[in-house]
């Protein structure tokens, strides 16, 4: 079920409750990424992220560790966690500027429902789909992923 997605700000943090951030934009895409590098990082079978532009993300409190990663593209983002207990939080992609916030570390991530679905020919059987998302094989352009998002949600970010 989709609710409708509240105004923002949005708030959250990692598990211990150190790492705090606010977003004060609407999100842009909605996504589950079934890339293999989501499965590790998530440790589950895919990862649900929003992603919003960069400037309206706030870092409030918390030190936070960040790993550089290359992905197939050769892109490289960096995937920022909890210092402490190791959460993985958010992505900062190098060469967009935006930011790619893992769903489930919102304080209310109940909103949250993929548009888009990538690199579905990777996904585990055990992956649940939602019929109304656009599915992408590999990595589709961002600006397929926010027509997929505005034609579900509409085009008043
Ligand atoms: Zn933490
Ligand atoms: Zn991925």
């Amino acid at each position: 079920m989709r609710l409708p997605i509240p105004d923002p700000p949005y708030e959250g943090g990692c598990l211990c409750g150190h790492v705090r951030y606010r977003l004060d934009a609407r999100p842009a895409t909605m996504t589950a990424c079934h890339c293999d590098a989501c499965k590790k990082l998530s440790g589950g079978t895919n990862l649900l992220v929003i992603t919003a532009p960069r400037d309206r993300f706030h870092h409030l409190s918390g030190e936070v560790q960040r790993y550089r990663r290359t992905g197939e593209s050769g892109r490289q983002s960096d995937v920022v966690r909890c210092a402490t207990c190791g959460t993985r939080l958010w992505h900062e992609p190098l060469s967009f500027p935006i930011v790619t916030l893992a769903a489930g570390t919102l304080d209310d991530p109940s909103w949250v429902v993929p548009a888009s679905e990538i690199w579905v020919e990777r996904a585990s059987p055990a992956a649940i789909f939602h019929s109304d998302a656009t599915r992408f094989h590999g990595q589709p352009p961002r600006d397929d992923q926010i027509a997929a998002f505005q034609a579900l949600y509409g085009d008043d970010a």
